[in-house]
């Protein structure tokens, strides 16, 4: 799908992707080759086995309608997967070997914003109520799938958020400008129409207690993602202007949300110098805000090398490709200030202050990583490559190590090496009787598409909970990959 161009759409928070060409879907379709084995929708491909090669007929065909119904079959939320999906299932498309891959996402993004379009994307209440209630707390991806599946199967769901609105980081992670809140709204109201509840502002475990909220309900599955973000604790890291990424990143939306950024609410980027530490979705996401605020100048420290332009010969098809990609962050910083903004194989060493309490600059040096005799990878500093950067405002992007303690301390429950809650893939139970986990808060920082997949896998393990048995579709009953893939 096309983009808006980058020095137009850094004016604004609106999406930045434009609506494809009907003509280019057509073809895009016609390219697909209905493999006998779809690499894109099994294995190292679609975590939730989306029918690819189906829908991809439909399009080409002009059926949109019924390329709908098959999307919607394996996905509850195509309409986020299609915006801001990397796409493993592009990674791994059999063209792929030879040739560009089918543009998959753009075809699965066409088909959801049609059906809204055109009304097909209608509320599904369901008919018979069984009188089991579920409490999901968390209301990100992972509990909002399995909250779709629980209520089709007829359980009364709730879902506890202590955000003020519902989404998780769908809501007050990702950038407006690659996934636009209305869109997200929109599902929340339809789930709601369906008979879904939603408390907001309900901190389970503060302000609400996690034991009643056990009496009250069947079950509980918790989804409330990894959030305990990681820490740099470097000299100086005390001064003012350091602020994790999520911290920006959520006053961001908030404020924008709320008074189109006219309160103040938030941690502005405006005629600073910045400096994002960390890569990923979330460096780029606080590179592409501080754009929109006006930043002075913009760097993003990246601690590994450059990736390789191709695939190296250990990362063959289909795997995912780990190679060089330029993101719409990047690509915006490098048209208004003339280069790519990310430094690579670079440590950060200190903050410096500015006698007052204030970062403004950043000591680094040079990084080298080679191989050691067990063919790890080790980091070494180069001697003599040290630098000052200018920084009035630091971002904190290295990754997040797992949920937070208080539920699991309330509840008693084991926690894996990682710190997350313990419970295995496709099975979702955790330590305490009742009680499941789903999405990032079970398997750590992940993607979209994999919070669905849980949800969904959840969803079917507390309907045979609750009921002996399910027919609730879950990821990997097809294809039988669901315990690989885990
Ligand atoms: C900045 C950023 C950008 C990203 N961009 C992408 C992307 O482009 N593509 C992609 O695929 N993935 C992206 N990701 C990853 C993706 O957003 C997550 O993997 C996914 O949202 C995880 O879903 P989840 O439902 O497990 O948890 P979350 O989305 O984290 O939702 C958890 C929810 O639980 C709530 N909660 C926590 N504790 C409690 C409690 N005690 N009581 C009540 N509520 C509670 C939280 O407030 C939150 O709303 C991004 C992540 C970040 C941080
Ligand atoms: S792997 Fe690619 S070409 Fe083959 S069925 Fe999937 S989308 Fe079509």
């Amino acid at each position: 799908m096309s983009s808006r161009s980058p020095d137009v759409r850094i004016n604004d928070f609106y999406e930045i992707i434009e609506r494809a060409d009907p003509q280019m879907l057509r073809e895009q379709g016609a390219r697909c080759m209905d493999c006998g084995v779809p690499f894109c929708q099994s294995e190292t491909g679609c975590p939730i086995d989306n029918l690819i090669p189906e829908w991809n007929d439909k399009v080409f065909h002009g059926d949109w309608e019924s390329a709908y119904h098959r999307l919607i079959k394996t996905n509850n939320f195509p309409e986020f997967t299609g915006r801001v999906c990397p796409a493993p299932c592009e990674g791994s498309c059999c063209l792929g070997v030879i040739d560009p891959p089918v543009t998959i996402k753009s075809i699965e993004c066409n088909i959801i914003d049609r059906a809204f379009e055109e009304g097909w994307a209608q509320p599904n209440a369901p008919t018979n109520r069984s009188g089991k209630t579920i409490a999901v707390i968390g209301s990100g991806p992972a509990g909002l799938a399995a909250a779709d599946q629980l209520n089709k199967a007829g359980h009364a769901v709730t879902v506890y958020e202590r955000d003020d609105r519902i989404g998780g980081l769908l809501m007050y992670g990702i950038p407006n400008m690659k996934l636009d809140k209305q869109i997200v709204q929109r599902r929340v109201d339809l789930l709601e129409q369906s008979g879904v509840r939603f408390i907001t502002n309900a901190h389970v475990g503060v302000n609400v207690d996690i034991h009643d909220i056990r009496k009250e309900h069947d079950a509980v599955l918790l989804a409330c993602g990894a959030t305990v973000p990681r820490d740099l604790p470097v000299p100086g890291r005390e001064f003012n202007g350091i602020h994790f990424a999520m911290e920006f990143l959520h006053k961001n939306t908030k404020s924008l949300l709320d008074s189109n950024l006219e309160d103040g609410n938030y941690i502005s980027a405006k005629d600073k110098h910045v400096i994002v530490i960390g890569g990923g979705d979330t460096g780029t996401d606080c590179l592409g805000t501080s754009m929109r605020h006006g930043c002075k100048s913009l760097v993003n420290f990246e601690l590994l090398p450059v990736p390789p332009v191709h695939r190296a010969d250990d990362n063959p098809w289909p795997q995912w490709p780990r190679i060089f990609r330029v993101d719409y962050g990047h690509e915006e910083a490098a048209t208004k200030y003339g280069k790519d903004p990310r430094e690579f194989c670079i440590l950060t060493k200190e903050f410096v202050g500015d006698g007052h309490g204030n970062v403004k600059a950043i000591k680094t040096i040079q990084v080298d990583w080679q191989k050691d005799d067990t063919g790890r990878f080790q980091m070494r500093e180069v001697p003599g490559s040290e630098r000052e950067f200018p920084a009035d405002l630091v971002t904190l992007a290295m990754g997040f190590l797992g949920p937070e303690e208080t539920l699991a301390d309330k509840l008693g429950l084991e926690r894996d090496a990682r710190s997350n809650f313990k419970a295995d893939y496709g099975r979702f139970a955790t330590s305490s009787e009742g009680v499941f986990a789903a999405g990032d808060c079970r398997r750590g920082q992940s993607l979209i598409v994999w919070a669905i997949a849980e949800g969904r896998g959840a969803a079917r393990c507390i309907d045979i909970y609750l009921t002996g048995s399910s027919d609730l579709p879950a990821p990997g009953m097809e294809t039988g990959h669901m315990s690989s893939a885990g």
